[in-house]
């Protein structure tokens, strides 16, 4: 007997008849004899419902209310589910963030969890009841309900998993698995069978949005074993594990895309120690997380200064770095919103020369200008202009050999 949990994300409990496909898939791994956590999604198009209204009553919300009311997509799931397993004869109770003792830090948001105190949950499983738990929300010391960040119901069933020790952690989607890039804008992705941590990293940092980043951090601390696979199929889905012999080793695994980018430069900027320590020290203070910075060379004793920010902070960005800009004599500050990255990633790209040239011709072959480049060991990102978003995707698909026949 196992221990497993399952989490459905949104387009899975989209309506009352996907909710009962759910409690079946659930009641089956039941009656396998194993014990059942699920984690649940708010219904498809919810949490952006909530978000929309929240802010046609201001555009700068409260946090604790902006949080209080996002997270409410997931009670209505959480509790529909339980009911459904109660008709068909299964002990179920659903459990809110605070009611599974799910503490976070304060960050409204984007909290991150901080720690979770399982004996409720535990004493539940033991007496044979099927434990459903709210996804992407917890509760801060000050009882504050929080969120973690849009995607964050993975997050949940992962700390989940490793808080209780689970055997494994199924993350069940809208589509079968871990691709080279995002099936729905290439027909030609190939599903993905194993991957290592690392490269499921970078790949959620940069935009795959399958799995939430944070979830995988913890897995990998925690060394959960996720598997990702459809809710709507049968097919083998992908294991993201320990780098193991039986990981194919590609040089580059996949192509991603980020949308929810925004650029700022900072025009003739005087080029002296702390210039950007006063830039970025503001933008850190509130929060704000800064993607890919470059600097251009200085020619008099002046440079421009660009940097990335996510679209959702691109006005508070902007008021703070005008603020600085003033101060330090700076000539001007532009914002640019139509932007989106593409990113290459692969951990075999650390010993391969002549990936990047590869990258960046492909891109120059289509007439797609390079407004930034950033790279690390295992990825190269660009940032393009919006337009040309997945068009990039699926040149980049085939150019780096992903592409199925
Ligand atoms: P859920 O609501 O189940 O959490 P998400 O919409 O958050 O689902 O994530 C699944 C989506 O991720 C897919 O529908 C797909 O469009 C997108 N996606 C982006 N990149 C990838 C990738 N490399 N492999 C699989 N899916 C991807
Ligand atoms: N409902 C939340 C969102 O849409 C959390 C999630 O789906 O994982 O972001
Ligand atoms: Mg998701």
């Amino acid at each position: 007997m196992a221990l497993i949990v399952q989490k459905f994300g949104g387009t899975s409990v989209a309506d009352i008849e996907k909710i009962e496909n759910v409690a079946r898939k659930v009641i089956k791994t039941k009656e396998e004899g194993h014990d059942v956590v699920v984690v649940l999604s708010a219904m498809a198009g919810e949490t952006d419902r909530l978000i929309n209204l929240v802010h046609q009553a201001d555009n700068e919300p409260d946090g604790r209310e902006y949080d209080a009311i996002i997270s409410t997509g997931e009670q209505v799931t959480v509790s529909l589910l339980a009911i459904i397993l109660k008709k068909l004869g299964f002990a179920a109770k659903s459990f809110l963030g605070f009611q599974g003792r799910i503490l976070t830090d304060q960050a409204h948001k984007k909290a991150r969890i901080l720690s979770i105190d399982t004996k409720i949950l535990r004493e539940e499983l033991q007496n044979g009841v099927i434990v459903i738990v709210a996804g992407f929300q917890g509760v801060d010391k000050d009882n504050n309900i929080t969120t973690l960040g849009r995607g964050g119901s993975d997050t949940t069933a992962v700390a989940l998993a490793a808080a209780l020790n689970a055997d494994r952690c199924d993350i069940y989607t809208d589509v079968d698995g871990v691709y080279t890039t995002d099936p729905n804008i290439c027909s030609k992705a190939r599903k993905i069978n194993r991957i290592s941590y690392d490269e499921m990293l970078e790949m959620a940092r940069t935009g795959a949005k399958v799995l939430q980043p944070r979830c995988v951090e913890l897995a990998k601390k925690y060394e959960v074993a996720v598997y990702v696979k459809s809710t709507f199929t049968d097919n083998d889905g992908t294991l993201v594990t320990k780098e193991d012999k039986y990981m194919e080793k590609e040089v580059v695994s996949g192509v991603t895309y980020d949308r929810d980018q925004a650029k700022i430069t900072v025009v003739h900027v005087p080029d002296k120690p702390g210039v950007a320590s006063r830039l970025f020290t503001p933008l850190a203070q509130h929060n704000i997380i800064v993607d890919m910075i470059i600097q251009n060379a200085s020619i008099e004793g002046f440079t421009d200064l660009t940097f990335t920010v996510s679209r959702k902070d691109i006005k508070a960005a902007h008021k703070l770095v005008k603020k600085v800009a003033k101060e330090i004599g700076a000539k001007n500050v532009e914002v640019d919103e139509d932007v989106s990255k593409v990113s290459i990633v692969g951990v075999g790209m650390a010993g391969h020369s002549g990936v990047a040239a590869k990258m960046f011709s492909a891109l120059a072959n289509e007439g797609i200008n390079i407004m930034m480049i950033s790279t690390s060991e295992i990825k190269i990102s660009c940032v393009i202009k919006a337009k040309y978003t997945e068009l990039a995707v699926m040149i980049l698909h085939e150019a780096l050999g992903l592409s199925k026949d």
